[in-house]
């Protein structure tokens, strides 16, 4: 796997397609300490609104579905049927997902999330017995599970794969369940009827997609998944895309996920409701105090500054103060800025002094306040700086430090944004519940052995998504041929994950 990233990294700088690797490397850093799964997600290839064209576009950034670990054979039948490139949401998970990874996915609607998990499903999958399929995808509604279902055969050689879903006989999906279906795609109410006249088991289902996940919330389905989930393997990989990863979403991975890697991509869309918006008159002078009293306040913070320069001097000002600030910006050199984000994650640092581009991508939980030291530029910049906090259901606190001179475009933005906050002045009497964070290894160790993580590792002391040592012999598209080492070391601790 060292060798195959090497290879990865090689080609892509060799091509100069810096961006792609940047972003690759960046996803190093969560998986460096996977014990962090409380402190740090994801990383994604930009979040910037560009990159969703990016996608459509097919950027020559991107890597080929061989350099992501898909065999020969299974990107040989992608390319007859028009898939030639992946997609940026299938570049950044597929490699994850082939290894066996939890997945938490979030992309633009037509940004090609069924093959970013179909892909690994397809070349992962074994054997079905009767009535026992090996994989199942639950959608919301029947035309995405149709819809799921021939994208998956359109690919998918010899590898069994059926859809159930209500509206229809019975008879049908009864007959083909017991033929044996491999990759079993599925309504939640339908699977349940089925289930309960015994004509499907779901005790060697060890890949589950949960596709569409914030809209199986809407229409009622969770707790429905959530019986079905409780039926599945307990050393599943569970992988799961959603509009959006707070709120249902984030109650899922916490309870059915481990150690998940999360992929954004696409334009950011933070909600504005879930964090306390506050807009401080100061005077240029007045900025570092208010700055000092947040961070102290809160606990950790997220500090925007125009420049690299600024952010500098603001990270030394806050030092001079007694908070332990670091600056991340462009001007640093990559591996200081993954050393400085890992401090901040690890609750070493307490505040992150960034510029916007710098910021662009990293996505660490968990962060009690974002300051905008400098007014962001609009109001997009304003939501991406600002949804750095209350992320994944968590409480934050989103602090503007407004000079007399800016009054006029802050209302404007407010206006657009539809925050109607006053602009007064500094004030943080009121109760700011923060966010418990992570300060050292151990506690995260310690946190998950408390029952934080996921419950599925309690029920018989196996770690679901680690340890599998499966292969299935001669059927479909196996890709074995090529070395690849993804189900193998899922037998292996996580330590392997270190090496990327
Ligand atoms: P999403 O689930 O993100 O809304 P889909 O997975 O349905 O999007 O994909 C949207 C369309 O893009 C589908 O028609 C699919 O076949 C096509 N598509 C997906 N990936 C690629 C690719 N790498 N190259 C070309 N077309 C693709
Ligand atoms: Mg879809």
């Amino acid at each position: 796997m060292v060798l195959h990233r090497a290879v990865v990294a090689f080609a892509c700088l060799a091509e100069g397609f810096g961006r792609w690797a940047d972003s690759r490397a960046s996803s190093l850093i969560p998986r460096k300490l996977p014990e962090l799964r409380f402190a740090s997600l994801t990383i994604s290839g930009a979040n910037d609104p560009q990159s969703a064209r990016h996608t459509r576009a097919r950027s020559p950034m991107s890597p080929t579905f061989a350099q992501l670990g898909v065999p020969e054979h299974v990107c040989r039948a992608l390319e007859r049927g028009g898939i030639l490139k992946p997609f940026e949401i299938q570049a950044a998970v597929i490699a994850d997902a082939l290894e066996g990874r939890d997945i938490c996915g979030r992309a633009p609607t037509g940004s090609g999330k069924t093959l970013a998990f179909g892909i690994p499903l397809v070349v992962n999958v074994d054997q079905a017995k009767a009535r026992r399929p090996r994989a199942l995808v639950l959608s919301p509604t029947r035309e995405l599970a149709d819809q799921i279902a021939s994208e998956l055969r359109s690919f998918a050689g010899q590898t069994k794969i059926g859809a159930v879903y209500g509206g229809v006989g019975y008879g049908v999906q009864q007959k083909q369940l017991q033929r044996g279906i491999d990759i079993l795609v599925a309504c939640p109410g339908r699977l349940e009827d089925l289930m309960a006249q015994n004509a499907v088991s779901l005790h060697e289902v060890d890949q589950v997609v949960i596709d569409e996940a914030d809209r199986m919330a809407d229409m009622g389905f969770l707790p429905a998944v959530r019986r079905i989930l409780d039926q599945t393997a307990t050393d599943r990989q569970t992988v799961m895309f959603s509009a959006t990863l707070d709120r249902d979403a984030a109650k899922i991975t916490r309870d059915y996920q481990h150690r998940p890697v999360t992929h954004e991509v696409g334009e950011v869309k933070p909600d504005i409701e879930a964090a306390d918006h506050r807009f401080w008159s100061v005077d240029k002078t007045e900025r570092i105090a208010a700055c000092v009293d947040v961070i102290s306040t809160t606990g950790s913070a997220i500090v925007f500054c125009r420049t690299r320069h600024g952010s500098d001097r603001l990270a030394r000002q806050l030092v001079q103060r007694g908070v332990n600030a670091s600056a991340i910006h462009g001007g640093h050199a990559q591996n200081r800025r993954r050393r400085t984000l890992q401090e901040f994650i690890d609750g070493r640092v307490q505040a992150l002094v960034a510029t916007d581009v710098a910021a662009r991508g990293i996505h660490v939980d968990s962060v009690a306040s974002v300051i905008h030291f400098d007014p962001p530029e609009d109001q997009k910049a304003y939501l991406h700086r600002s949804g750095r906090t209350a992320r994944a259901g968590q409480k934050g606190l989103v602090v503007s430090l407004v000079q007399s001179n800016q009054v006029g475009d802050t209302k404007h933005m407010q206006r657009q944004l539809g925050l109607k906050q006053p602009i007064t002045s500094p004030d943080l009497s009121d109760d700011h519940t923060v966010p418990p964070r992570p300060r050292k290894q151990s506690d995260q160790q310690s946190k998950s052995r408390n029952g934080q993580g996921p419950k599925r590792q309690s029920q018989d002391g196996r770690n679901r998504s680690g340890p599998k040592n499966k292969n299935r012999n001669g059927q479909g598209p196996k890709g074995q041929s090529q070395g690849r080492p993804h189900r193998q070391n899922r037998n292996k601790p996580r330590s392997g994950a270190s090496s990327r």
